[in-house]
C-alpha cells in the first residue's frame, strides 16, 4: 500500500512532482496535483461548454479574419497585455509557438517599460506585454520559456497561498477562490527564483478575494497585507491586479485603498490595448490596464482574432477606470 518513507507523522512529504502525501495519524490523504491541462479539463467537466464556446469561436474568429486585413491590424502602435494563469505540461510547447507567432509583429516589453510608455504617452510601436496570474508552482517553467526567448513578465501573486503545503488549504483555496483543481503553488524561493529570471512581482490581494464584495474593513488586510508581504519579500512590487479582473469585481473604495498601500497600477481582465493621443501622458492614478485572457492550447485563431479586434476597436477611452471608480477624467 503505502511505502512508509512516507513517515513524517503530521507532516508532508513530497512523492514526485504532482502528489503529495499529508500524514496525520489517523487518515492519509492523497493530493494528486494535475499536471497537464488535459487533466485540469478532465476534472473540471467542462467539455461540454468548452465544445459549444470553442465552435462559436470558430466561427466569430474566421468570419472576422476574413472580413478584415488582421496584419494590418497588428501592426497597429499599442500595447497589447496578455495573460495566463497555467503552464501544464502540455501547454510548454504552444507557449513556445505562441511567443514566435507573436514575435513576427510585436515588440516584447516588460510590466513597467508598458507602463513608463502609457505614463509617457509614447507608444510607438506595437508592444506586447505578459502577466500570469494566481501564482501556480508551474509558473516556474512559464517564467524559464519567456527568459530563454529575452521576456520579462510580470506574475502576480497572493501571499497568503505563496508556500502553503497543506493540502486541504490548497484544496480548498483551489476550489473556492480559483473554480480549479488542485495546484501546487509557489513558495518564496521560487518567487525569487522569478526575479532572478528577470520577471516582475505583482500583488493580487492576500487570499484572492472578489474586491467589490468584501466589506471595506477587510480591504486594508487584503491589499495593504499583500503590498508589505511583497515589499518584504520582493523588494518592490509597484503593480496590483484585482482577482477575476471584470469592472464589476472592483470599485472606488479599493482603488483608494490599492494607491494608498503603495502599488503604483492598477490593472484589470477586461479585454482591450492601449494606445496613446499625441505624446499625451497618462496619469497612472487614472489608468486602469487592459489585458487579455489567453489558454495556451487555445487555436492561434482564436488569439488572433482577439488582439486584432482589440487593435481594431483601440481607443484612448480605454486607457482609463470606468466611471464607476470615481475618476473625475470624464472620458
Ligand atoms: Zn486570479
Amino acid at each position: 500500500m503505502y511505502d512508509f518513507k512516507f513517515r513524517s507523522v503530521g507532516g508532508f512529504q513530497r512523492n514526485c512532482t504532482t502528489e503529495i502525501i499529508h500524514v496525520t495519524k489517523q487518515k492519509f490523504i492523497i493530493l494528486k496535483f494535475a499536471d497537464t491541462y488535459k487533466s485540469v479539463q478532465k476534472a473540471q467537466r467542462t467539455s461540454a461548454r468548452s465544445a459549444i464556446r470553442h465552435t462559436a469561436l470558430n466561427n466569430i474568429s474566421r468570419l472576422f479574419l476574413k472580413l478584415n486585413e488582421s496584419r494590418k491590424l497588428v501592426e497597429t502602435k499599442r500595447i497589447q497585455f496578455l495573460y495566463i494563469h497555467h503552464i501544464f505540461q502540455d501547454e510548454e510547447v504552444p507557449l513556445q509557438q505562441l511567443i514566435e507567432k507573436l514575435s513576427k509583429n510585436h515588440h516584447f516589453i516588460s510590466y513597467s517599460d508598458a507602463v513608463r510608455k502609457m505614463e509617457a504617452g509614447v507608444i510607438d510601436k506595437p508592444y506586447l506585454c505578459i502577466s500570469s496570474d494566481d501564482g501556480f508552482k508551474n509558473n516556474l517553467r512559464a517564467a524559464e520559456i519567456l527568459r530563454a526567448y529575452g521576456i520579462s513578465a510580470c506574475f502576480f501573486i497572493c501571499p497568503a497561498i505563496i508556500g502553503e503545503e497543506d493540502p486541504d488549504k490548497i484544496s480548498e483555496f483551489c476550489r473556492t477562490r480559483l473554480n480549479f483543481p488542485a495546484v501546487e503553488f509557489l513558495n518564496w524561493v521560487d518567487v525569487e527564483q522569478l526575479q532572478k529570471l528577470g520577471h516582475e512581482i505583482g500583488g493580487h490581494t492576500m487570499n484572492h478575494v472578489n474586491i467589490a464584495s468584501t466589506i471595506p474593513e477587510h480591504l486594508p488586510f487584503e491589499i495593504g497585507e499583500c503590498y508589505r508581504q511583497l515589499q518584504h519579500h520582493c523588494g518592490t512590487s509597484p503593480h496590483f491586479a484585482f482577482p477575476y479582473g471584470r469592472f464589476f469585481h472592483f470599485n472606488d473604495i479599493g482603488k483608494q485603498e490599492v494607491f494608498q498601500a503603495g502599488f503604483h497600477t492598477i490593472s484589470s481582465a477586461e479585454r482591450g490595448c492601449h494606445i496613446s493621443d499625441s505624446n499625451q501622458r497618462i496619469n497612472t492614478r487614472e489608468l486602469m490596464i487592459r489585458r487579455d485572457h489567453i489558454v495556451l492550447t487555445w487555436p492561434w485563431q482564436h488569439i488572433e482574432y482577439f488582439i486584432a479586434k482589440n487593435a481594431k476597436n483601440a481607443s484612448i477611452n480605454s486607457n482609463y477606470f470606468p466611471s464607476y471608480a470615481g475618476s473625475d477624467h470624464n472620458r
